[in-house]
């Protein structure tokens, strides 16, 4: 039989499996701040990234728009983002009527260029949006210049769960951070994603915005505009299960980016690090500027890849008319490999074989 191999799938056991079934047999399937599948959710995350606050909401995308939202960003305001990542921080930006300003990526982190960041800053910029992008955190310590002006800093940890910034966990910089528990993150909840802070008034006033605008306890008194961005507790138990092997789902990730570090054919580039990162592997990417050819190769074999993402601004609807070379060469060569804990070495060999064959 051909081989199938797709480009990730969720690596579910009998533990997420218990779980699921003893939120619905207990009733509780709503994303009430009460439930406790939900309360168990924001209680391992915040312990395993030691902030204080922990809020699940719908998804990682809801998570941007209620950070941004409860910093205050809204129309007539400008927040930085990377030129090159997923689309989420710029398409928040714009739902809420902001202006995304959009900065080059550091050829090596392939994160936000804090000299350029410098460069695009104006009285106009509130906050920007560092992320931690396939993986490798942003520069934090570089992106400190940013409290003088009073700009906000907001961290997308989506796909990070488990890398280190000189030795701090991504998801816990910024004042207020986001991560997605989407099924294709390092942990997930199938649909999912929680915002984090340190800020008692915040904390109250996104638990509120998630929530209709409605303070605990107060009937049906609505004191700010709010939205309804909970997670359900059926989402919330699957993601209380795997918060327990994040351990385990990391370290395999590991593995499988250590198998593909091994065994990948000469000709074909590896992602850079930065020497100030620890990150793990959500999605291996290498670089090639014959990516249609080997995605083409490896798609006969059975084996599912995806072009990296586009560079943003580079999008009719996000155009600014700059040049961001180092995000457009990475969007030019980047292919993303299958990638998941359950992966096993035999398949990393046999995806490694087409590619060598195809070279
Ligand atoms: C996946 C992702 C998101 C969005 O998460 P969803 O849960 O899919 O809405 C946001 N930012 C980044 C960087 C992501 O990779």
């Amino acid at each position: 039989m051909k081989k199938q191999i797709p480009i990730s799938q969720p690596s579910l056991t009998d533990h997420e499996r218990r779980e699921l079934l003893a939120a619905f047999d207990s009733g509780w399937i709503s994303g009430v701040a009460s439930s406790p599948y939900v309360q168990k959710f924001e209680a391992a995350l915040s312990k395993r990234i030691n902030r204080k606050y922990v809020l699940a909401v719908s998804n990682g995308t809801v998570a941007l728009e209620v950070a941004l939202r409860a910093l205050g960003v809204g129309p007539h305001d400008d927040v930085i983002v990377p030129a090159f990542t997923f689309i989420s921080p710029a398409a928040v930006v714009r739902q809420i009527g902001a202006r995304p300003i959009f900065v080059d990526v550091d050829p090596v982190s392939w994160t936000l260029d804090p000299q350029e960041v410098k460069r695009k800053l104006t009285p106009k910029v509130k906050a920007v949006v560092a992320v931690d992008t396939i993986g490798h955190p942003a520069d934090y310590d570089a992106l400190k210049f940013l409290e003088a002006y009073r700009v906000l800093l907001v961290e997308d940890a989506a796909e990070a769960h488990g890398a280190q910034y000189r030795k701090r966990l991504t998801g816990s910089f910024g004042a207020v951070s986001t991560f997605s528990m989407f099924v294709n993150k390092g942990v997930t909840a199938g649909e999912g994603g929680a915002v984090l802070t340190h800020h008692d008034q915040l904390a109250a006033h996104m638990r509120m915005m998630i929530n209709h605008g409605m303070p605990a306890g107060k009937g049906y008194y609505h004191e700010i505009v709010g939205m309804n961005g909970r997670m359900n507790s059926l989402s919330a138990a699957i993601g209380a299960a795997q918060m327990d092997r994040w351990d385990e789902l990391l370290k395999k990730r590991e593995q499988v980016g250590r198998w593909y570090d091994e065994l990948l054919p000469d000709g074909v580039g590896k992602r850079p690090v930065a020497p100030w990162a620890k990150p793990i592997t959500w999605l291996y990417t290498i670089l090639t500027r014959e990516r249609d050819r080997l995605q083409a190769a490896l798609a006969e074999a059975g084996v599912e890849t995806r072009p990296v993402f586009t560079t943003i601004p580079l999008l009719p609807i996000y155009a600014d008319g700059s040049v961001y070379p180092n995000s457009e060469l990475i969007s030019k060569t980047g292919l993303f490999l299958p990638t998941y804990a359950d992966l096993s070495r035999e398949d990393v060999e046999y995806i490694c074989d087409v590619l060598r064959k195809a070279i």
